[in-house]
């Protein structure tokens, strides 16, 4: 009954705020900031830190019995008595649209009886797709999509992404992350496109450009929000939200470049990184949230928090001696909008740290300029609730064949000895491994809830890697034992029978969903149980098709070397089970390649740029001897590269080299390849890295066709940071490398000689 009233009232309420707001033309007009500065200059001071202030769905929400709906008292109290300027996160589990629909409304309802009537902005982590709608289109995770090495799909994942998160209502995507992928420890390895700065700047920005269009404020597009800001990547301990140790100047290198390029491509917002830098919290830093961030990056829009780190300054950090010194930390460090998320403490503090002088005026009202610009350019003054009508293609088969596509290019295959792959669909398959028959070991975390733990129930419709395959080939050709769960053998023996009986095993390992801290662990070694049943099947005899269905890539060195083929399916989302079976019984031609390095040895985790410091560069197995270098990836045809040409010898400051080369299919059947570029400088003032990727390009051959890949390369391509911070392109010698062709040319400069720096 009260549901009814809800939605009754909130259509109701809506017409009535459709008609209370003042019309202002487009959504990116540049009178925003004129109207934002009018209303500011109404705003009391508890109106302006309850828009800095943001609370978490449980704060205004009540569950009974699973039933979720907005508590009427709750709702009042945040928007009325602290003029709550954002809400974020889902109680529980995924909401229906419908359900989405009432607790958007009522949310807004309330905010329009304020006296300035500012709609709240909702923020959710649509982070592969609108991860807390059921029914939504799930995409593969930034890692995967990454291995896909095309751009066009992050785009166009980011762009149904952001369709689908304004069917649900909301207006804010906490994504993407552009964290370096560095350690595979870290348990949010998936969420982030790898461990190479320029791939992950370029997905970035392509899927930064789907969220938000050209008009951020129209009805299929919504504010991106990069994240985590900066260094959240690379904790010394591999376990999340730990100190890390990285200097500024490899900061400078390997970490601010997506961030920088995110600005320019018009992030609107920005989440702070949790974690501690060379003991600096991120939260409390002046340095990287004013100084590099604004001064530098020249970034206008919001810096939020991230969930509850203000708070942790003092709880964690220790760098507050009270809440409320954390709260004038946080703040006059440049963060305009606490993820407080659970009470309002944050606000109490603040307007009595504004009334002592702590806190000034000009860096509230700075903060409130940011959020109440973004607020518009959103158009949510205009509509601060979706039409439930104006999303017809909402969880659509037209979406689903993104996510195919994406899976599809994701996967990867890292060996195929004797072309055992693709298998013939008339064969007896096992199929066995504690990844084979759940969804969680496909959609990973942030899938339905926090950790992906419904994601069985949510996904039922979708197939499993099991179910995929006996789609594919037939139930009766398919038999299925687990084996194993994820860290203890189970019934290992009647895996072994039916070994027997079969063709081939398709075994599949790999982990289970988790996010953030929950991921943490202390052996980087798929659990021993996973590689024990691996050891009894390979006694078997019967060849063994190793799938990895991870989230980062645990090492499996023992189990692998008994298999006859090994696919890296990734987190490849709802689709992955078909696109998996696709791929193994030949109606995919498989072409993703690996974004991280697949490391060999648990001691042993260097990321592909490393530094070379063996003799003559002929041997550097000492400081990268991985089980799969970073961008490997086999395909069902063989591609041959020739020609490899420069435009010039010398490349000069200001100007271009263009870098042709040839790329044949030289197999038998069509298939997409993927042409990375590297280059290496020989000697730098900084020991250069082995080498770097520069560029790359995603082009589809049919047997015996060739094509010219054409590459443009300009000295800021080349440049490093020095040390003392400064990104130069030193004069020299450079090799260009893309598959097995290389080429030399030389840069030269006449404001850079040759080494800078303090040498
Ligand atoms: C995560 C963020 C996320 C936020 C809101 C935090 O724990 O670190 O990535 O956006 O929660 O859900």
């Amino acid at each position: 009954m009260k549901r009814i009233v809800f939605i009754l009232s909130a259509v109701c309420f809506n017409v009535l705020l459709l008609a209370a707001q003042p019309k202002k033309g487009g959504s990116q007009g540049s009178d925003i900031d004129k109207k934002v500065d009018d209303l500011i200059a109404k705003m009391t001071l508890e109106e302006k830190v309850g828009q800095m202030t943001e609370v978490t769905s449980d704060v205004v929400s009540t569950t009974t019995n699973g039933a979720h709906q907005i508590d009427a008292a709750k709702i009042k109290e945040a928007i009325l008595k602290y003029h709550v300027g954002s809400i974020l996160n889902v109680s529980g589990q995924a909401y229906t649209r419908e359900h989405w629909y009432e607790v958007v409304s009522a949310i807004q309802a309330e905010a329009a009886k304020d006296r300035l009537k500012i709609p709240v902005i909702y923020g959710i982590d649509a982070i592969h797709g609108v991860t807390y709608t059921a029914g939504s289109t799930l995409f593969p995770h930034e890692i995967a999509i990454a291995a896909t090495f095309n751009r066009d799909i992050a785009y166009k994942a980011g762009e149904i992404t952001a369709y689908e998160t304004r069917a649900s209502y909301i207006p804010w995507n906490y994504s993407p992350v552009l964290d370096l992928g560095k350690s595979p420890l870290w348990p949010r390895i998936y969420e982030t496109f790898g461990e190479d700065p320029y791939l992950i700047k370029t997905m970035g920005t392509s899927i930064i450009k789907g969220y938000q269009g050209n008009d951020v404020g129209d009805k299929y597009h919504v504010a991106a929000c990069m994240k985590h800001y900066l260094g959240y990547g690379y904790p010394v301990s591999g376990k999340d939200r730990t100190p890390a140790w990285i200097p500024d100047r490899y900061m400078r290198e390997y970490f601010l470049p997506p961030f920088i390029e995110a600005v320019k491509a018009g992030a609107r917002t920005i989440m702070i990184n949790s974690g501690e830098i060379n003991g600096v919290p991120i939260h409390g830093s002046k340095y990287m949230l004013t100084d590099v961030l604004r001064g530098e990056l020249h970034f206008d829009g919001i810096a939020v928090s991230d969930w509850r780190d203000i708070e942790y300054l003092h709880d964690r950090h220790h760098i507050a001696a009270t809440q409320k010194e954390a709260v004038m930390i946080a703040v006059n460090a440049g963060i305009d909008m606490s993820m407080v998320p659970y009470e309002y403490s944050f606000y109490n503090y603040l307007i009595e740290l504004v009334r002592e002088g702590k806190v000034s005026m000009a860096r509230v009202n700075e903060a409130v300029h940011r959020i109440l610009k973004v607020k518009y350019q959103l158009g949510l003054f205009e509509r601060p609730v979706g039409n439930p009508n104006d999303y017809p293609k909402f969880g659509s088969d037209e979406f689903r064949q993104v996510s195919v596509q994406a899976a599809t290019e994701a996967i990867t295959l890292l060996k195929n000895n004797n072309n055992i792959l693709p298998l013939k669909k008339n064969i007896k398959v096992l199929v066995t491994g504690p990844t084979a028959n759940t969804m969680r070991s496909l959609d990973g975390g942030w899938s339905y809830n926090w950790q992906g733990d419904q994601a069985d129930k949510f996904a039922a419709d979708k197939n499993t890697i099991l179910e995929a395959i006996q789609q594919k080939i037939g139930k009766g050709n398919v038999s299925y034992e687990p084996g194993a769960t994820f860290d203890s053998l189970k019934n290992v023996n009647d895996a072994v029978k039916a070994a027997k009986n079969a063709d081939v095993i398709v075994l599949c390992l790999g982990e289970l969903s988790y996010t953030e801290n929950v991921g943490n662990i202390d052996d980087l070694n798929l659990p021993w149980a996973q590689t024990q049943l691996a050891m009894e099947l390979a006694k078997t005899g019967k060849p063994v098709i190793l799938v990895l269905a991870e989230g980062r890539p645990r090492i499996v060195t023992q189990a692998e070397s008994q298999s006859a083929a090994t696919v890296m399916t990734y987190l490849a989302g709802n689709e992955g089970g078909d696109a998996l079976a696709s791929i193994l019984f030949g109606d995919a031609n498989p072409s993703g390649r690996l974004p991280v390095t697949y490391p060999k040895y648990p001691n042993s985790l260097n990321n592909y740029y490393r530094k070379n410091l063996e003799n003559g560069n002929s041997d550097d197995s000492h400081s990268y001897n991985p089980l799969y270098e970073f961008g490997f990836g086999l395909s069902y045809t063989s591609f041959g590269y020739s020609n490899l040409h420069l435009s010039k010898p010398n490349l000069k400051e200001n100007e271009t080299l263009t870098v042709t080369v040839d790329v044949k299919n030289t197999g038998t059947v069509e298939g997409k390849e993927s042409v990375l570029l590297y280059t290496s400088q020989m000697y730098a003032s900084i020991a250069p890295d082995t080498k770097r990727l520069r560029a790359y390009d995603k082009i589809n051959l049919k047997p015996g066709e060739s094509k010219t890949v054409t590459f443009k390369i300009t000295a800021k391509d080349l440049a490093f940071v020095n040390d003392i911070s400064k990104t130069v392109t030193e004069a020299g010698e450079f090799k260009i490398q893309i598959g097995d062709q290389t080429q030399s040319f030389n840069f030269i400069s006449n404001t850079v000689p040759s080494r800078t720096g303090r040498l």
